[in-house]
């Protein structure tokens, strides 16, 4: 037959592709219910102050709490979100879970949500904003929008979009920066408040001179501009050393704090006070 394997055979399928398929197919029906399932969760990461030495924010970082495969990571369920239009309900809970979550913290810390390309084409994301700002009572200026290179790529009125919700008082960072394939143009068609100087960067500079230029070479150019940055994927001391001594703003990474869930945020903020993170005595000298 067609399917039996051999030397010459035309295989007319691949069972493999198959089961590939009907697994998709199945997260994809699970993935629509698991807003009202309650499964999604959003995870918050500190945002640390190179200049102060103080937690300043916190990026949610979407999961799903998948009831067989467990934690779900983003990487797997966001293109699915995104090609099956689910992202936009996502998208939205993630807006209002993210400002309602924050409202409770202290006045100085920020909150930083994840936009993807796709709420821009089929949501209206300057309605999403305004109702979970009005709802949750969070001053605007402590909402952050991270939004990627390819968003800007994708649709002349995201420029827009982005500029009225600046209007309202927050602030818009360009994601993963360096990983797309027009940054400086990203740069020039919007006024960005910040830079995230994406963690493959980060994670090379100590050992690759390319990287290590590159970092220092977006450091330069967002001081140049006036604007904030963000070094993605800190690790280790050292890197955040040398991202201090070149004036990286801010740093986040697993040295400074992992995703965590909302309820361990009280604890962490008193904990990053009591004993400063100052890393900088740690890696002086090295
Ligand atoms: P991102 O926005 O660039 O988020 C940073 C990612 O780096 C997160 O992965 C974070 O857990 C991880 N990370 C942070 N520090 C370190 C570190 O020191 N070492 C290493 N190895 N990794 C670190 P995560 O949570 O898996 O999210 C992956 C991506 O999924 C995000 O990248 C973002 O693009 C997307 N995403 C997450 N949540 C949302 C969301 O609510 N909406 C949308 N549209 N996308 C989201
Ligand atoms: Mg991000
Ligand atoms: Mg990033
Ligand atoms: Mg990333």
């Amino acid at each position: 037959s067609a399917k039996r394997e051999g030397r010459g055979t035309f295989r007319l399928y691949e069972p493999k592709m198959d089961e590939e398929r009907l697994a998709r197919r199945a997260l994809e029906r699970d993935l629509a219910r698991a807003v009202e399932a309650g499964e999604l969760e959003l995870f918050y990461q500190p945002i640390f102050d190179l200049r102060t030495d103080l937690v300043v924010g916190f990026e949610g970082l979407l999961r799903w709490r998948h009831a067989r495969h467990g934690l779900v990571s983003p990487h797997e369920f966001i293109p699915i979100a995104e090609e099956t239009g689910l992202i936009g309900p996502i998208g939205e809970w993630v807006i209002q879970q993210a400002c309602h979550q924050a409202a409770n913290w202290p006045a100085s810390i920020k909150v930083a949500v994840n936009l993807s390309p796709v709420q821009f084409k089929t949501g209206d994301v300057m309605a999403a904003v305004t109702h979970a700002l009005a709802s949750s009572g969070l001053p605007a200026e402590r909402l952050e929008l991270e939004v990627t290179e390819s968003t800007l790529l994708d649709a002349g009125a995201v420029g827009d979009i982005l500029q009225q919700v600046k209007t309202l008082g927050a602030t818009i960072a360009l994601d993963d920066f360096g990983t797309g394939y027009a940054s400086m143009s990203s740069l020039r068609s919007f006024p960005f408040d910040k830079i995230k100087i994406d963690q493959s960067f980060v994670q090379e500079m100590n050992s690759s001179s390319g990287s290590a230029a590159i970092v220092y070479a977006t450091l330069d150019l967002a001081r140049r501009l006036g604007i904030a940055t963000t070094a993605e994927g800190v690790e280790t001391e050292e890197q955040l050393g040398v991202l201090r001594a070149a004036g990286c703003t801010t740093a986040q990474g697993y040295l400074i704090g992992k995703p965590m869930q909302a309820e361990h945020i009280p604890s962490f903020l008193v904990q990053s006070e009591v004993h400063p993170l100052r890393l900088q005595s740690s890696v002086e000298g090295t």
